[in-house]
């Protein structure tokens, strides 16, 4: 599917919780596949490219919702797009990965590099020798941490959602928090849901972040980036019945358990009109059910989604 058109995001209401109400942005609507922050994120880099740029080149996992969106994107925009992939096994079974084969038919060049080459990002031999080909290839750092990127982001709230006390996001690279942050009014507090173990977002998002006031709920990650149990997997899909939405099981669906767990224990202090962000991410629903399914926990049951 290319990339040809965007909705704009709605406010579904969760109801109300011991007191407070819960409206959900619903991000993941802007497209079927690069649904959420992935897009706020590249827009304006595709936008700003220098005209002589030939090429963007990037890096991410076999499923990874930022290639995905990356590709998506550059086909939209016109712009030819390279996937850097983690791990040389992908080369001969990039059909195994919904996400690479929908990189592939959105016209993104993969090459799929050993682990060791990967973690040197452009330093790799192969890396610079792609580079070497052609002096106008752009470079889009992975997870895409940027002025730019986050500027995308200030544009998720609007003047409607002024009402609203506190406003919750997922943090990867903490860039959707900084445009959150960045466009709330100064009465909202942010609450960020880091989604890794690691807590150094508060520098990596500082020098993009106008008004410091955040709040990071480090105790969801459970027990690291990707990693679900079988608690969090029923939560997702009684969060499912309920409302209808998809999470996804690396961002949103961790968050959402947190929120729901602090007001169930009374630790929530942060308002009683919350906004929760759906930063999207389901490109990656598939794969997951057959990682689920090989650890022997339940799956996502998403019947009329997937
Ligand atoms: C990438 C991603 C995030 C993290 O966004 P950052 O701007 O890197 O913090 C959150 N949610 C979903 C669904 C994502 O795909």
């Amino acid at each position: 599917m290319i990339f040809d058109s965007f909705k704009n995001s709605t406010n579904q209401s969760l109801g109300n919780h011991q007191g407070h109400t819960i409206v959900m942005k619903r991000e993941d609507q802007l497209h079927p596949i690069v649904s959420g922050n992935k897009f706020r994120k590249l827009k304006y880099v595709f936008e700003s490219l220098p005209k002589q740029v030939s090429a963007l080149l990037t890096f991410g996992g076999a499923f990874s919702n930022h290639l995905a969106a990356t590709a998506a994107t550059g086909a939209y925009f016109g712009v030819q797009t390279i996937g850097i992939v983690r791990g040389e096994e992908w080369q001969n079974k990039i059909n195994e990965s919904e996400t690479l084969s929908f990189c592939q038919k959105n016209r993104m060049k993969l090459y799929c590099i050993s682990r060791a080459s990967y973690s040197e990002k452009e330093n790799a031999p192969e890396i610079q020798a792609l580079l070497k080909q052609s002096t106008q290839t752009f470079l889009l750092p992975e997870g895409g941490l940027s002025n730019l990127a986050v500027q995308g982001c200030e544009e998720i709230l609007n003047d409607a959602d002024d009402e609203f006390e506190a406003v919750c996001v997922s943090v990867g690279t903490g860039a959707t928090l900084a445009g959150l942050r960045n466009s709330a009014k100064p009465h909202q507090k942010i609450i960020g849901f880091p989604a890794l173990q690691q807590t150094s977002y508060t520098s990596a998002v500082n020098p993009f972040i106008i008004n410091h006031e955040f709040e990071l709920q480090t105790a969801y990650t459970f027990g690291g980036y990707a990693k679900v149990t079988a608690e969090l997997i029923d939560f997702m899909n009684q969060f499912y019945q309920q409302y209808g939405i998809p999470l996804d099981p690396v961002y949103t669906g961790k968050m959402l358990f947190g929120i729901f767990d602090l007001i169930k224990k009374k630790k929530w202090v942060w308002g009683k009109k919350i906004l929760v962000i759906h930063t999207g991410g389901l490109q990656g629903i598939a794969p997951m059910n057959r990682k689920l399914a090989s650890k022997a926990l339940p799956l996502l049951r998403y019947s009329d989604y997937l």
